[in-house]
C-alpha cells in the first residue's frame, strides 16, 4: 500500500458559492453547458463543494489501485471550518498536496467518488445537495457528505491502517 494525501481546493462551499453570485459573469448552470476545459478559473474553483474529503490521507492498493480511505487529515486543514488555513502555500508546507489541473482528471480513480470534478469528468451529473444545484452552502453539510466532526488530525493520528474509514468511497 502506498499513502497519499491531496487538496484540490478543499475550501468551504461558502467561499464557491459567494463567488457565484457575486461575479455575474459565471453562468448559470455553467457546468452543463461546458467541458472542463473550457471552464473559466472561477468557474473551474466554484465547482468545488468544499466537503474537504480530499484532505484526508488515504492508502492506495499498489496492485488494484483500490483506494481506501481513513479519518486522518491533513495538519492544515481547519476543522471547524473545514478550509484549509495555508491554501496559497498549501503546496510548499505539503508536498505531496495536489493542485488539480485538468490533466490530472485524465483517471480521477483517486478523488472521492461525490467529487464534483471527478463526477464531470467522468460524464457524470452534479449531485442535488452541491451548493451549485441546492444554493445552500449547507447542503453539504446537511446531506452528509461534511468530514467535520468525523476526522482527527494528522498530528494526533496512528499509523493510518488504524484508521480506514467505509463512509467514504
Ligand atoms: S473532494 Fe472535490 S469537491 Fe470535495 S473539497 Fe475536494 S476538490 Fe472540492
Amino acid at each position: 500500500m502506498s499513502q497519499f494525501s491531496l487538496s484540490t481546493g478543499g475550501y468551504a462551499s461558502k467561499l464557491a458559492l459567494e463567488t457565484t453570485r457575486t461575479m455575474p459573469h459565471i453562468q448559470p448552470n455553467f457546468w452543463t453547458e461546458k467541458r472542463l476545459s473550457q471552464l473559466t478559473r472561477e468557474e473551474w474553483e466554484a465547482l468545488c463543494d468544499g466537503c474537504a474529503k480530499c484532505c484526508l490521507h488515504r492508502l492506495e492498493d499498489d496492485e488494484t489501485r483500490e483506494i481506501h480511505f481513513t479519518n486522518v487529515v491533513c495538519r492544515l486543514l481547519d476543522l471547524e471550518t473545514a478550509r484549509c488555513t495555508r491554501y496559497a502555500a498549501r503546496s510548499v508546507l505539503v508536498p505531496n498536496c495536489v493542485t488539480m489541473t485538468l490533466a490530472d482528471l485524465d483517471d480521477p480513480y483517486w478523488l472521492p467518488s461525490t467529487c464534483a470534478y471527478r463526477l464531470l469528468a467522468e460524464g457524470k451529473a452534479l449531485p442535488e445537495w452541491h451548493p451549485l444545484r441546492s444554493g445552500d452552502p449547507e447542503s453539504v453539510f446537511n446531506s452528509g457528505n461534511a468530514i467535520l466532526g468525523r476526522v482527527i488530525c494528522e498530528t494526533e493520528a496512528d499509523d493510518l491502517e488504524y484508521h480506514l474509514i467505509d463512509w467514504i468511497t
